[in-house]
């Protein structure tokens, strides 16, 4: 019988196994917004989104409401790693009744103990003017919907005072605490920091009211065990309470916290792991004694998990075993054993005393004759196996929670495996010396991807209160310095609104003959005066250079659709920057061998012809180069028009096979392959090291070229938008700086908070900033961030990317040699998306007031087309172009614009073009 007994209680690792599904099956439940309400495990959150860095410092309270005293203490914290801080402790018994009492009574006694201790404590050298934060523990079940605002959702452990539940513990607490304070102390000015100062400010217009304590936060008694654990340097993410009742917190990524809004970061999650089981997943785990302890309880069938693991019921399954086994003749034959009928004659200190004395059967016997029994030897033997297995299992039952957490956090962190630090407090960890052993040892075989390091807490509730308050001040003061930084990135509507009504006006400006000159927005004419229509055909040749790449391509283009051929060339730089016939010889000479290659000599071929410089265009193959830019310096062609350089190469190399028919500009080429398979695209957009615009602007509103009749394509050059001074407004200081770092500082001011050359730049320039501020990387310098260009564009998009891919994070921290915390990367990503945003919804604004002309000039109530779009930055990054979708539906609500990809716009797109003024010539003929 007793080996049938001790078989019960001991679980095989098969089930334990199952016994971890199902807790990561019901923590899933608890953090899911939709199965939130009937979860067992609760799964609640608890707005501490940080563990303490060290760094925090100053006085706080803390009081502490427990079964029948109240707790306060004051701890002193210097910014020194946190460890030694100074604290003083006092403790004021609950008067008589005032559990069952009213409300308020409970909470002015609360505040008169907190009065009393302060004025006890802080004496001549602390301060009295100065505001004091205070953390409350208040071991209840509450909603909690901010770090400070919890709603009493039930009492419990015999409390029941009237008219609190439903109410926020918060606001009684600092109502009765601001009651002590009395009128006299009224309109006196706090002296605290910038935090309270922002806090008052903004609380001017309330009733004035010198708090002395502010209570800033609630908390559950074992998130208070976590933060007393990551005192001592390391972060602590766990955090564990084996006592009488048995809870476990952890620090869960916050987007899967469903039942909140945040979503960056990480929020602690108070468990509520005792419930466990009330649903019916430990049932085959539940034995006869566990029911029998069960049913006596005062909530039969709750708290499942907590009856078999707390320490308030070990004794109790003892004694069901016990009662079994004496019924069944097994124990205490002959004898006398009605005593095992008395609740809890066993405590769990018996039990402790029973299993740490491995070889001491005296000492058992000694407790069992002490209750009442007259035990045999083997009684005695048997009393000590029993409580082996009843202890063993508790412990063991607390690993398989803990393998549950800790595989939960390491998938959801995406890591291959998880190190961390877990904080353990309770009577059955500290008094249960093969404890801890058991928790690692199981736990590493369930969860064998994670490496635990125990953590032993001392007095969690009290010293992690004062922790919980310190990082939240921290975080909030923090939260402040960051928000100020940040301020100038973040446009309103009315900012955008206004840039909008700006590149409207340059738009004018520039389309006419006058202003033109004046304008920031060049509005060139590009001959191209039709999209196509999908009637195209033909073989093309055409050329791209200025792009990443030279390249010579044939485009061949059929009913069925267009096939490519391509080849790369390179360009020597003594070409580059040698005389313009040389690198026009250049040119022609891979052009042949390109034809060679293809087969292709035998044909006079039409060319589109994509270059990528300035030129001031004055007919669809006559092009005037402005000025030379990305390295090339090719003499005597600044002024020439660079389609006759290309034939007079042509000619001199007596090569018959091409006939250039246009020169084109990149946009237009996005804009013109795009509308090969899309009729309505009519835009072209370019999002990538630079950024510009093309559309169909009617004839008539041209006053640049001569004629009223039908359409051209307008190159905008609107990178150049604000150089004339319209966007000073937007430039913030991180702007500036970066635009005296380029080669043409003043010059492309748009482009330059929009396109991938520059945003990695403006993010670099931040970081700087905020590391000087001690707001990142706990202010230690990082030379390598001083580099021009080393915080690549690219590392927003990946940053950016959501869940936080910390792998790939790393990875660019390791390039950039900085040493950042988890909370670093967190607001690194907000950086970058403060960033990114703005350039998208720079580029809606100006995308609005394209569209809204085209609208206006169609005479339409609404306008529908497609956009044309081009550029690694707008196809790569993340939010980009979802950003900017969304912020020109909101600014032009009017017209329904369709985002297009392109495929090689200066490819294709030449080569279209070529066969769109082949089209309209064959149509003239
Ligand atoms: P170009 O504009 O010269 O024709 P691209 O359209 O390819 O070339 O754009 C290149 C730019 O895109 C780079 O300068 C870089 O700033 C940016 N970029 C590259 N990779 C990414 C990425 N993954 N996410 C966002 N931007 C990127
Ligand atoms: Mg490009």
């Amino acid at each position: 019988q007793i080996q049938r007994a001790l078989r019960t209680l001991s679980i095989p690792l098969e089930r334990l196994h199952v016994m971890k599904g199902h807790m990561i099956e019901d923590m899933c439940k608890g953090l899911s917004r939709q199965t939130h309400a009937q979860a067992k495990v609760r799964m609640l959150p608890t707005y501490i989104c940080s563990t303490p860095n060290g760094t925090e410092k100053g006085n706080f309270l803390v009081v502490e409401l427990c079964q029948s005293q109240v707790r306060t203490l004051l701890v002193t914290l210097y910014g020194d790693g946190n460890l030694s801080p100074q604290m003083m402790y006092k403790i004021y018994d609950l008067p008589e009744g005032i559990t069952q009492g009213e409300g308020e009574a409970l909470f002015d006694f609360i505040a008169q103990c907190v009065t009393q201790f302060l004025s006890e404590t802080t004496s001549s050298d602390t301060d009295s003017e100065q505001c004091l934060p205070l953390g409350f523990v208040f071991p209840f079940t509450c909603r909690q919907t901010q770090l400070n605002k919890a709603e009493l959702l039930s009492w419990s452990k015999g409390f029941n005072c009237s008219g609190v539940v439903g109410k926020d513990v918060v606001e009684l607490l600092q109502a009765a605490i601001d009651k002590q304070a009395g009128p006299d102390k009224e309109g006196e000015a706090s002296g605290g920091g910038g935090w309270f100062k922002s806090r008052k400010s903004s609380q001017s217009a309330a009733p004035s009211q010198s708090r002395h304590v502010e209570v800033v936060a609630l908390m559950n008694d074992t998130v208070g065990t976590m933060m007393t654990c990551s005192m001592e340097g390391r972060a602590c993410e766990v955090a564990m309470v084996a006592d009488k009742g048995s809870n476990c917190c952890f620090m869960a990524e916050a987007y899967l916290v469903e039942t909140t809004d945040e979503t960056s970061g990480r929020m602690c999650v108070n468990t509520e792991w005792g419930c466990f089981g009330d649903d019916g997943t430990l049932n085959d785990l539940f034995t006869p004694y566990d029911q029998a302890v069960d049913e006596e309880s005062s909530n039969p069938g709750e708290k499942r998990f907590e009856k078999m693991v707390g320490t308030l019921y070990l004794g109790e399954i003892v004694r069901h075993v016990l009662i079994a086994l004496t019924a069944e003749k097994a124990m205490f034959t002959g004898t006398d054993a009605a005593v095992l009928k008395e609740k809890g004659v066993f405590t769990t200190q018996h039990l402790l005393e029973i299993v740490n004395n491995e070889d001491s059967i005296t000492e058992v016997r000694r407790i069992l004759e002490a209750v009442g029994l007259q035990p045999s030897e083997r009684d005695c033997g048997r009393m000590q196996q029993i409580c082996r297995a009843v202890v063993g299992r508790a412990a063991t039952l607390h690993a398989t929670g803990l393998a549950a957490i800790l595989s939960y956090m390491c998938q959801t962190r995406d890591l291959e495996s998880l190190m961390v630090n877990v904080g353990v407090e309770g009577e059955l960890f500290a008094g249960y010396s093969r404890f801890e052993e058991i928790l690692l040892s199981v736990s590493r075989l369930l969860a064998p991807e994670c490496m635990a390091t125990i953590l032993a807490s001392r007095d969690g509730s009290g010293r992690g209160a004062a922790m919980v308050t310190a990082v939240a001040l921290r975080l909030a003061a923090q939260r402040h310095a960051v928000d100020e930084v940040l301020a100038p990135l973040r446009l309103s509507r009315d900012d955008l609104v206004k840039v909008q009504a700006l590149m409207r006006e340059e738009m004018d400006r520039g389309l006419g003959k006058e202003t033109n000159p004046s304008a920031s927005v060049r509005m060139l004419p590009t001959y191209v005066t039709h999209t196509p229509d999908g009637t195209e055909k033909g073989d093309f040749l055409a050329l791209d250079l200025g792009g990443t790449n030279f390249r010579v391509l044939v485009v061949r283009i059929t009913e069925d659709g267009i096939t490519m051929a391509s080849e790369i060339y390179v360009i020597p730089v003594g070409i580059m920057q040698g005389s313009g016939e040389e690198l026009f010889d250049h040119i022609i000479d891979c052009i042949i061998d390109f034809q060679t290659k293809q087969n292709l000599v035998a044909q006079m071929l039409p060319l589109g012809f994509t270059f990528s410089f300035p030129c001031q265009q004055v007919g669809l193959d006559k092009a005037l180069l402005l000025t030379w830019t990305k390295g090339f310096s090719a003499s005597g062609c600044v002024g020439q028009d660079v389609v006759q350089l290309l034939r007079d190469a042509a000619k001199r190399k007596r090569h018959l096979g091409m006939q250039v028919v246009a020169l084109v500009n990149d946009t237009v080429g996005t804009m013109m392959a795009c509308g090969y398979d899309d009729p309505k695209c009519e835009i072209g957009l370019i999002v990538g090291t630079g950024t510009n615009a093309c559309y169909m602007e009617e004839m008539k509103n041209v006053g640049t070229v001569e004629g009223d009749q039908g359409r051209m394509c307008i190159n905008m050059e609107w990178g150049a938008f604000g150089d004339n001074g319209c966007l000073d407004h937007l430039f913030t200081h991180f702007d500036q700086v970066v635009d005296e770092t380029t080669i043409n500082p003043g010059k492309q001011r748009f482009e330059k908070l929009i396109s991938g050359m520059y945003l990695g730049e403006i993010v670099r320039q931040i970081l700087l900033v905020m590391t000087e501020k001690e707001l990142l990387f706990q202010g230690k310098p990082c030379p390598k961030l001083q580099t021009k260009d080393i915080f690549k564009t690219k590392f927003l998009s990946t940053i950016e990317l959501n869940g936080l891919a910390l792998r790939q994070i790393r990875a660019i921290l390791n390039e950039l040699e900085l040493d950042a915390s988890f909370e670093d990367c967190v607001l690194m990503r907000e950086v970058c998306q403060t960033v990114s945003l703005r350039a998208a919804q720079l580029c809606a604004a100006g995308l609005a007031a394209v569209v809204e002309k085209m609208r206006e000039n169609r005479g339409v109530d609404q306008l529908s087309v497609t956009v044309g779009v081009d550029g690694t930055l707008y196809k790569l990054h993340p939010c980009f172009s979802n950003n900017l979708q969304t912020t020109l539906k909101d600014l032009a609500p009017n017209c329904n614009v369709t985002f297009m990809l392109s495929e090689d716009g200066s490819g294709k797109g030449a080569a279209l073009v070529a066969a769109v003024a082949d089209r309209a010539a064959n149509a003239m003929e």
